[in-house]
């Protein structure tokens, strides 16, 4: 006797396997499972249900595509950090608190990026001049400067934008030099 459905409570869990079933490798990556991986599914609702071995085993088949996209994402952020914020590959590992190599190592996709080390990466990129402040801080956690930046942001960018209302200039077709009472 095959386990009940979870979610509907009224379906029955049996192995399924098929094409268009997206998993979520982690937050922000889904991709298709292979066809000829089974999960258990829902006869009625069509929910999938992954235990703990289930999920490393989906994990270890979709690696290679995670590792694939990651390298790709981060060769552009890292591209663009240096570009903007005028910096090498070890100033960006500096001002990302990691050790020396730990990018180059992500950069050939042999490991997976942290959550944090990679919004760390897409903030740079945003914000190049945070690169340069964490490079001249002994600290990243420097009270007096983070206020400042913080300010200098507020100032700059996080203003509403002003939309100035213009009229359309008004002509006056019939407007003859020789009659303007104004040169009078
Ligand atoms: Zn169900």
């Amino acid at each position: 006797m095959s386990e009940i459905c979870t979610e509907c409570l009224e379906g029955r869990l049996e192995p399924r396997s098929g094409e268009g079933r997206m998993f979520t490798y982690r937050r922000g990556s889904r991709y298709e499972l292979p066809a000829d991986f089974d999960v258990p599914t829902c006869s009625v609702c069509g929910a999938m249900f992954f235990d703990e071995s289930l999920r490393e085993a989906a994990k270890a088949l979709l690696r290679p595509t995670y590792l694939a996209d990651q390298r790709t994402h981060l060769t552009f952020l890292v591209e663009t950090i240096r570009e903007k914020a005028g910096v090498s590959n070890r100033d960006v590992e500096r001002a990302c608190g990691v050790t020396p190599t730990y990018l180059s190592h992500l950069l050939k996709g042999r490991k997976e990026a942290s959550e944090p080390l990679m919004g760390l990466l897409e903030a740079f990129a945003i914000y190049p001049a945070e690169v340069h402040r964490r490079l001249q801080r002994e600290s990243a956690h420097d009270t007096a400067s983070v206020r400042m930046a913080v300010h200098a942001e507020e100032d700059i960018v996080w203003h509403e934008p002003v939309h100035v209302w213009s009229p359309a200039p008004e002509y006056d077709f019939d407007f003859d030099p020789a009659n303007d009472v104004r040169a009078a």
